[in-house]
């Protein structure tokens, strides 16, 4: 029998989804911009959710984040993620919050507040993923 667990989630490619993913696997990630209030938009979609302004852009994030929350999961659901692994909600310089995961070294004592780095992952199916690396 084979195995039909999925490596990893199937990236969205909505109307809205799409250019995010083609400037992930640029290695180069963008989210859009309210034309009328600035403020970025995360997850993408039709409406700002400061203004309610449809007009935006897609801009170049900084990659620059801090980490707001984490945890470290010891069962696996996904065969792209072995145990443990840890999922973690960074706040971007630019102001959205996304869910990651932290590659590399690990903060010593409390993780809440490090400042982390976009860095991509490519996984063995050939998705890249945007995570998040410590800032040394
Ligand atoms: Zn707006």
């Amino acid at each position: 029998m084979q195995d039909k667990t999925p490596l990893s989630p199937p990236p969205v490619l909505g109307h809205y989804d799409r250019p995010m993913w083609e400037s992930i696997r640029a290695r180069a990630m963008r989210l859009q911009q309210c034309k009328h209030c600035n403020t970025f938009r995360y997850p993408p979609g039709p409406t700002c959710g400061y203004c309610l302004s449809l007009d935006f852009e897609w801009q170049p994030i900084s990659g620059k984040a801090s980490i707001w929350s984490w945890i470290v999961f010891h069962r696996q659901y996904l065969e792209a993620y072995t145990t443990p692994y840890n999922v973690i909600s960074i706040q971007l310089e630019e102001g959205p919050l996304m869910v990651s995961n932290l590659e590399g070294s690990e903060p010593k004592g409390s993780w809440i507040g490090q400042a982390v780095e976009i860095c991509y992952v490519t996984l063995k199916d050939g998705t890249i993923l945007p995570r998040f690396c410590l800032i040394q």
